[in-house]
């Protein structure tokens, strides 16, 4: 019989069904876990995110990637870019994430995440192994060669306000799992090395 399990901040009831989170990564032949992608604006997040996906998925595994497009315009189209609203939106993608890797999935983000304590708190909700921070780190005159919607020049000019890297603050990882160098190293290469870390890990 499955177990009932009681919230602890209200009178919500959880359920601990029959299918564990151990039997549905043994179904999907890897285990679940969130590829955090951290780094500015057109460093190349969602691209190296997106060759990770095509290999894994290449390979077998259960992937899911989420970026701007997927999250912004729908589960955060609330939020904007303070620093409480991007707080507000890595908690959710968090939360998500969490959900996720319960599915046994691989999930992918790629968002700016600018802010230590926010990932740092993503980190807290997942065991250890189940969290890999990757920083993709590009000097700023590249990203904003690479921008092909002008968003660098409208930050510039002041018509995007709060802007990661411009006006407002980019705080790097301190220890993350694997520093790319995105104006060095290919997509393919990056997604490569991606690739190896999680068969280290024993992910895949
Ligand atoms: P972000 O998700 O970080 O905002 P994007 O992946 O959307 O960045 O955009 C990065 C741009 O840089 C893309 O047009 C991509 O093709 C280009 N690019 C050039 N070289 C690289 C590289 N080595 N790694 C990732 N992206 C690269």
């Amino acid at each position: 019989m499955p177990n009932k399990k009681k919230s602890a901040n209200n009178n919500c009831t959880g359920f601990n069904g029959f299918v564990t989170r151990e039997n549905r990564e043994k179904l999907h032949n890897h285990k679940g876990a969130v590829v955090w992608f951290t780094g500015l604006s057109a460093s190349g997040k969602s691209t190296i995110a997106h060759h990770l996906e095509k290999r894994l998925f290449e390979k077998g595994c259960s992937t899911y990637v989420f970026d701007g497009d997927n999250v912004r315009h729908g589960l955060c189209s609330d939020l904007g870019f303070s620093e409480a609203n991007r707080t507000e939106n890595i908690r959710r993608i968090g939360e998500m994430a969490r959900l996720f890797i319960d599915a046994g999935i691989i999930v992918i983000t790629a968002f700016i995440s600018p802010y230590q304590k926010d990932r740092e708190q993503i980190r807290s909700l997942v065991s250890d192994n189940q969290f890999l921070e990757i920083y993709v780190k590009c000097p700023i005159d590249i990203c904003e060669n690479r921008d092909q919607k002008g968003i660098y020049a409208k930050a510039k000019s002041g018509i995007i306000k709060e802007f990661t890297g411009i006006s407002a603050p980019y705080e790097p990882p301190g220890n993350p799992n694997i520093v790319i160098r995105s104006d060095e190293l290919s997509p393919v290469d990056a997604a490569k090395q991606v690739m190896s870390l999680m068969e280290q890990k024993e992910i895949i």
